[in-house]
């Protein structure tokens, strides 16, 4: 991305120098680039241009609120999967008839507060969800609008915690089973039908399995409004992958390139599309920033101790992800079979395993690629370490989004009872 870029080699993020961040903030720190999200979004925008559509933001990428306040301004709509994120992106300024609210289990306080913020529709995922919403609603004199969220049976060749549109996946229902629960809406008295919604699985490296699945839940959508649903959205999900490892993922297709490949199914819906992208819109606008604590030599292997660990950043832990590390300064020299690793207390506690690194001495900073989303909204407090600090730097200016924690914050809500 542009947006990072080198200047006398030291890495910049739109004019502003990471070492002048890591001085005055601290590390770890999470680095955005304004810029790097806004063209991801208009890069979607454009590609769906022609059609009737919305790009909602999926918020659990990355929910800090100057985020979500840039795409709500740039008029973007938001996709959320709890309470806690309809709080946060009614906050940012989203408008609440471009919020949709997904999840498979929704609770009856979550249900209360999106009816009551009058969502754009609660993507539905199960018989007894529905139930819920028609009983809720009916409690608060409300209308909900919602969605069925079919699972079109598609393998998608990710890896299996982020494959969601696969027969054994618990998200969404049966072609068959949305087939009966249409059939069950229409004897609801608070329930209104105006959506298909489809999500089959994040960092997606093909189109086969988009288009196959676009394919037949776009027949769902002309299936139900033959039978006489009012519907008026197709919601196609998220799941646009971006390459993270520069050597090996090779080139992923691009907005424009999976929308003409689908495009013939979103015509043929006759529907407003909605789409709900997280990590193609924010994966490359962030980087995390750490020092390097100490360098160890342990047999034939090399560690790296950074002073970033699995806690603010958990993808490598959790699925083996890969980032690639970057120098913020420095010769360019490299160091073989080397393991990026945090302080923290597992094995598993990893950024980087068996890589070429870069050859970085104690207190050199590095830069952790592509790491704006699911980053630290993955972040825990695991080990006692307070969550890294935020940045966002817009056109050579930057501020601090979120400060980095305190240990006071550690201990918020903890009560030593009288007892002891
Ligand atoms: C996570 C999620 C998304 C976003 O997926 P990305 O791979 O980040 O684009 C979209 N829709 C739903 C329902 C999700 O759960």
């Amino acid at each position: 991305m542009d947006e990072f870029h080198r200047e006398g080699g030291v890495l910049h993020c739109e004019g502003a120098p990471l070492p002048d961040i890591a001085a005055s903030v601290g590390t770890p720190t999470y680095v955005y680039s304004y810029a790097a999200i806004e063209n991801a979004y208009l890069e979607l925008v454009d590609a769906f241009a022609g059609l009737d559509f919305m790009v909602c933001f999926a918020v659990k990428a990355n929910s800090n609120l100057a985020v979500l306040r840039s795409l709500a301004s740039m008029g973007a709509g938001a996709d959320i999967v709890s309470g806690g994120e309809l709080y946060r992106a009614v906050r940012a300024g989203f408008d609440p008839k471009k919020i949709v609210f997904a999840g498979v289990g929704k609770t009856e306080a979550e249900i209360v507060s999106g009816l009551g913020e009058r969502i754009l529709l609660f993507n539905v995922e199960s018989a007894s969800e529905l139930e819920n919403i028609e009983r809720l609603a009916n409690i608060h004199g409300k209308k909900a609008r919602v969605a069925l969220r079919v699972n079109p049976g598609v393998e998608t060749g990710t890896h299996e915690h982020i494959s969601t549109g696969h027969a054994e996946s618990k998200f969404g229902v049966t072609v068959e089973e949305a087939r009966g629960l249409a059939r069950r809406i229409k004897g609801f008295k608070c329930v209104e039908l105006i959506g298909v919604h489809q999500h089959i699985g994040s960092q997606i490296s093909k189109l086969e399995p988009h288009v196959e699945a676009i394919s037949r839940s776009s027949a769902l959508v002309s299936e139900l409004k033959e039978r006489g649903h009012d519907i008026r959205f197709f919601n196609i999900g998220g799941g646009l992958g971006v390459p993270y490892d520069y050597e090996n993922d090779g080139e992923l297709p691009t907005p424009a390139q999976f929308v003409d490949a689908v495009r013939p199914s979103l015509e043929a819906s006759g529907v407003k599309i909605l789409c709900e992208m997280g990590r193609y819109i924010a994966a490359r606008a962030g980087l995390l920033l750490t020092r390097v604590v100490y360098r160890k030599e342990s047999g034939v292997k090399s560690y790296i101790v950074s002073d970033a660990a699995m806690n603010d950043l958990l993808r490598p832990s959790l699925y083996g992800a890969h980032h690639e590390v970057a120098a913020v300064a420095g010769t360019g020299g490299k160091v073989s079979d080397a393991d990026l690793v945090g302080p923290v207390c597992e094995s598993g506690d990893f950024i980087a395993k068996g890589r070429d690194l870069p050859d970085s001495a104690e207190s050199d900073l590095l830069a952790v690629l592509d790491a704006g989303a699911y980053g630290f909204s993955m972040a825990s407090n695991y080990n006692s370490r307070p969550r890294p600090a935020e940045v966002m730097v817009r056109n050579g200016n930057w501020a601090v989004v979120r400060e980095r924690e305190h240990y006071s914050d550690l201990v918020k809500g903890e009560v030593v009872p009288a007892f002891l």
